[in-house]
C-alpha cells in the first residue's frame, strides 16, 4: 500500500507566495496520488512561523477548500526562525504521515524531485537529502561565500551534504530518531545526517523565488552560519589551545636567542626577560583557557542529551 506523504512548509510573510505555492503543489500531489506513488490521505502541511501579513488566514482558507483537502496548517505563537518552524512540522506531522518531505515556500526546490525521492524511499533510504546541481542563480558572492563554509564546515569535523539545504526526506522511523536529539540550537541540515539510516540524494535544479522576496537578509545568514559552527562543533575551542601551545613554544625559542644573546653581550639590560615572559605568560594564560574551554565544550555537548546510539536493525523484532 502507498505510503502517506505529509509536505511541511515552513512560512513567514509569504502571502505572495502561498496562492502560487498552493496551486502548484495541489496539482503535484494529485498526480502522485492518482499513479499511486502516495496515499490519498496525503497532505500539505504548512507552519505559520508567527507572520505578520495574511499568510494564516490563507492556510486556513486553503484548508477549507471545497475542491480538496489536502492542506493543513499550524501555526505558532510566534516567530522562531525557519528552523523551529520545520522542526515544529516535523514532529507534528510525524503522529499522521509515513514520509515527510520538507520545502520552503518559494518553490525554489523544484517539486518535481519529489518523485526522485519517492523513488529513492521505494529503495528503502530512511533520508533522502535533496541537493542542488548548480549555483547558477546564486550570485557570485553567494555561490563562493556557500563553498567556503561548506569546507570550514567540513574542516570543523561537522558530517553535511554539500549543497543541501532543508529539502529532504524522511521517514517517520527518521524523524522520530531526530525527536531524540534535545538540543534546542538548531541547525537541522547538519543534524539529520547524525540519524544515520540507509540515505541517498537526489540532485535538483533550484529556481529563483518566483514572488515576495528572500525570508533571510544577510544578517539572518550570518547567524545561521555561526549557528552551524557553533552548534555542531567544539574545535573553535580546540584551536585556542593549539594557539596557546604556539605561542608558548615560541616564547621557549625567544629564551633561548635572548640567552645567546645575552651570552655574545648584545642585550640591554632587563629587556630579556620582560619579553620571555609577555610570550610566556600569554601563551600559558590562552592554553589554560583553552582546557577550560574543553570542559565547558564537554558540558556542552553532554547538554544536548543527543542519542548516544540508534539502532538500525534488531533481529529479535524481525
Ligand atoms: N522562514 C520561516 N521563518 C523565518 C524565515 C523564513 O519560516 O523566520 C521560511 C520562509 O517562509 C521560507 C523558508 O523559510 O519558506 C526559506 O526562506 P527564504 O526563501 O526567504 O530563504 P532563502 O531561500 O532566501 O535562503
Ligand atoms: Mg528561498
Amino acid at each position: 500500500m502507498a505510503e502517506t506523504l505529509y509536505l511541511v512548509i515552513p512560512c513567514y510573510n509569504e502571502e505572495e507566495m502561498l496562492p502560487i505555492t498552493a496551486k502548484a503543489l495541489m496539482k503535484k500531489m494529485d498526480e502522485l496520488m492518482d499513479a499511486g506513488k502516495i496515499s490519498h490521505r496525503s497532505k500539505v502541511m504548512f507552519v505559520d512561523d508567527g507572520s505578520k501579513d495574511k499568510t494564516w488566514e490563507i492556510i486556513e482558507k486553503l484548508h477549507g477548500l471545497q475542491q480538496s483537502d489536502i492542506f493543513t496548517g499550524i501555526k505558532l505563537s510566534r516567530n522562531k526562525g525557519h528552523q523551529n518552524a520545520l522542526l515544529a512540522g516535523l514532529m507534528t506531522a510525524r503522529n499522521y504521515a509515513d514520509i515527510i518531505i520538507s520545502m520552503d515556500a518559494d518553490l525554489q526546490d523544484d517539486i518535481n524531485a519529489i518523485d526522485g525521492m519517492l523513488e529513492k524511499r521505494a529503495e528503502g533510504c530512511e533520508i533522502v537529502y535533496g541537493v542542488r546541481s548548480s549555483r547558477d542563480t546564486d550570485t557570485a558572492f553567494k555561490r563562493s561565500t556557500a563553498r567556503g563554509y561548506y569546507k570550514m564546515l567540513e574542516f570543523m569535523g561537522v558530517e553535511i551534504t554539500y549543497d543541501h539545504a532543508d529539502y529532504r526526506l524522511m521517514s517517520k522511523r527518521a524523524v522520530d530518531a531526530l525527536a531524540e536529539f534535545k538540543e534546542v540550537n538548531l541547525f537541522l541540515r547538519g543534524m539529520v545526517p547524525m540519524v544515520g539510516y540507509k540515505s541517498d540524494i537526489v540532485t535538483y535544479e533550484r529556481n529563483e523565488r518566483v514572488a515576495g522576496e528572500s525570508k533571510y537578509p544577510l544578517k539572518k545568514m550570518l547567524a545561521f552560519a555561526v549557528e552551524g559552527i557553533t552548534s555542531l562543533s567544539v574545535k573553535p575551542i580546540r584551536f585556542i589551545t593549539a594557539l596557546g601551545v604556539f605561542i608558548f613554544l615560541i616564547s621557549i625559542v625567544m629564551l633561548i636567542y635572548f640567552l645567546i644573546a645575552k651570552a655574545v653581550g648584545d642585550t640591554v639590560r632587563g629587556w630579556a626577560s620582560t619579553v620571555v615572559s609577555v610570550w610566556a605568560i600569554g601563551g600559558l594564560q590562552m592554553l589554560a583557557i583553552g582546557v577550560i574551554g574543553e570542559y565547558i565544550g564537554k558540558i556542552y555537548l553532554e547538554t544536548k542529551a543527543r542519542p548516544k546510539f540508534i539502532v538500525d536493525i534488531n533481529l529479535e523484532e524481525r
